[in-house]
Formats: structure tokens, C-alpha cells, sequence
């Protein structure tokens, strides 16, 4: 790329946005960028700025929906450093790391207590951000602190306290990169414990390409279970389809548009509306 833009990264145009989330839909994104250190984040960021180009930070794209039209912008994935972790006193881990490559490697360590989001797909920074769980355990349960780069440049640290975790989600905006993790961990971590857990996740997670659970849990109801027994199972809406395995998925069939699964997303919303007064929050996250 020109116009004076020096990283250490890798810099692409016209990236569909089929091949950067796990449900496969989307058109283009105008630049795509994976960036390998703090320095070159922060360059990334003035080039931006200064141009007036919006920006979005992703990890694995496994929760988000691109747009048909695409996103006017620059898209930036952590690599490089962003992946590494150091043993201090305290394990801090960068946040382009995957989860499950992450889990590994503590427990190689001799760190534990993260086998339960064993096998969640995606990185840790879009795990910390919308504070990804399974078996009744978050990742929030493990972070102790995080770094954030602000669109300014300007690196923060933020306690729990300010993160603002909930319930899959954090108060973070999206403008606001976490760059490293600071983890509090538990001694001696197990594989076999962690491989037992993807093994029952398996068995409850639909195959084929989704962008994970649609919806939220609303309070002490399963939102699947209402999608359920409002008889959507299998329902389609061109090459969206709600699954016959678990119904808080949508499956793209390979034909999919993100506009079959925005507007199979808002059919499904009306039915469990219309028949049990419950307005599901999504959880996956539309583009904008
Ligand atoms: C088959 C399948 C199973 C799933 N199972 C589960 C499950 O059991 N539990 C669960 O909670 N989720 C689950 N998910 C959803 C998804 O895996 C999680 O939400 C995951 O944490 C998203 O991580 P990601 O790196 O893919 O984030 P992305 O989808 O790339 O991004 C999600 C959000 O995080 C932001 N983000 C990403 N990286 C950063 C960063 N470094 N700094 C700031 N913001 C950032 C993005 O801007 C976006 O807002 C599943 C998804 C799939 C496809």
C-alpha cells in the first residue's frame, strides 16, 4: 500500500469477507491488515486516522455478519507479537492468540482452569470482548487486566472493574484495540480434562458454517429451546437455515447472503416474540 504506510504486517485490498468469518457471508472489506506489533498498530492507526478510513479490529471472525455491501474500511487482525505469551510472575498473553492454542499452551505449563472454553473457536481478544463462555465458565473468570490502544494511540490499562464484563459481554467500544491479557490462572492445567470438554461441546454444536449462537440466553430461559418450540427448526430463508441440531444456530448452506440471515435473524426474533412476549438480544455481532 502506498501513501507513506510502514508495518511489520501484511496489507491487502478487496478482501471478500467471505473468507474472514466462520459463516462464510459478507462482500468486500477495503483493506485488510494483519499487524504484527504494538508499533505498527499504532502507525496503522495514525495512517487511518488521518485519512479518515473507519477501522475495526477482528480475531477469527467467528461472531460476526458482514454487510452484502461489504465494509468501506480497514479491518485489522493481530499476529506477530500479538501472539505470544511470556511466563512472569503473572502468564500475559497477546490477544491475536487463539483460545484454544492458548489453553495448550498453559497447560503445558502447568497452568489450568480454562479447560471448559476448551474448543470455543475464535482469538482471546474477541473472546475477552464479548466475554466468551461455555460450561458455565467465562473468560472473564481468568483476566486479571488488559491493554488497550486507543484510536489516539494512546496505550491504557484497564482492571476488571472497567472492562465492564456481563453476561457475553464487555463495556469496551469498538474502537478500542486489547492488545495483551494479563491472566490469573490456576496450577496444573489438564488435557485430558480440556479434550473432554470439546468432546461434549461436539456433540451439541451444529456442523456446517455459523457465526455461533445467534441470540443471548435471556434470563433463566434457553433461547434455542424457545427458537424450538416455536417449530423453526430447519426453517430456511433462502441459504439460511435455522438447525435442525441446535436451533440457536443458523446454518449458511453454502448459498447464503448476510441478507437471507439478517432477515431469517428477524423472523425468528417476531415468532419467539409474537409467542412467548421475549425479545431475544443478539449475540452475534452485524457489521456495520
Ligand atoms: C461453531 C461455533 C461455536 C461457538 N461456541 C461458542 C461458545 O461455546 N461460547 C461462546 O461464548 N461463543 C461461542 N462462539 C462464538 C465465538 O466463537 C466467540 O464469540 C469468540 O469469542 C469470538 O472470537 P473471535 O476472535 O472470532 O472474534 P470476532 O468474531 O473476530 O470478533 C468479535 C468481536 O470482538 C471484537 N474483537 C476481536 N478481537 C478484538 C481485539 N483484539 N480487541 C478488541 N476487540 C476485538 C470484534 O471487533 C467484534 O466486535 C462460537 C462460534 C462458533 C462459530
Amino acid at each position: 500500500m502506498r501513501n507513506g504506510l510502514r508495518i511489520n504486517g501484511r496489507k491487502k485490498k478487496r478482501v471478500p469477507a467471505t473468507n474472514l468469518t466462520s459463516v462464510r457471508v459478507g462482500g468486500p472489506v477495503r483493506y485488510l491488515i494483519d499487524v504484527y506489533d504494538l508499533r505498527s498498530l499504532r502507525n496503522l492507526l495514525a495512517w487511518a486516522k488521518k485519512r479518515g478510513i473507519a477501522y475495526r479490529v477482528i480475531g477469527s471472525g467467528t461472531n460476526l455478519i458482514f454487510p452484502d455491501r461489504g465494509y468501506d474500511g480497514l479491518i485489522i487482525r493481530l499476529g506477530g507479537s500479538f501472539k505470544r505469551l511470556w511466563f512472569k510472575d503473572q502468564v500475559i498473553a497477546g490477544c491475536g492468540i487463539v483460545l484454544k492454542d492458548l489453553i495448550e499452551r498453559l497447560i503445558k505449563r502447568g497452568y489450568g482452569g480454562m479447560e471448559p472454553l476448551y474448543g470455543i473457536p475464535g482469538t482471546l481478544g474477541g473472546g475477552i470482548k464479548g466475554n466468551c463462555g461455555a460450561f458455565g465458565v467465562s473468560i472473564s473468570d481468568f483476566i486479571d487486566r488488559i491493554f488497550i490502544l486507543a484510536p489516539d494511540g494512546e496505550e491504557m490499562m484497564f482492571d476488571r472493574k472497567r472492562i465492564g464484563f456481563g453476561y457475553r459481554r464487555s463495556r469496551l467500544l469498538p474502537s478500542q484495540i486489547i492488545t495483551f491479557a494479563l491472566l490469573r490462572l490456576k496450577k496444573g492445567g489438564s488435557i485430558t480434562k480440556a479434550r473432554g470438554y470439546l468432546k461434549r461441546r461436539l456433540e451439541k454444536i451444529p456442523e456446517g458454517w455459523s457465526a455461533g449462537c445467534i441470540f443471548k440466553n435471556p434470563e433463566g430461559k434457553i433461547a434455542g429451546r424457545l427458537i424450538e418450540r416455536c417449530g423453526l427448526k430447519d426453517f430456511q430463508i433462502g441459504g439460511a437455515r435455522v438447525s435442525g441440531r441446535h436451533a440457536n444456530f443458523i446454518i449458511n448452506d453454502g448459498t447464503a447472503t448476510s441478507s437471507d440471515i439478517i432477515r431469517l435473524i428477524r423472523y425468528v426474533r417476531q415468532m419467539v416474540r409474537r409467542r412467548f412476549g421475549i425479545t431475544l438480544e443478539l449475540e452475534v455481532e452485524v457489521v456495520r
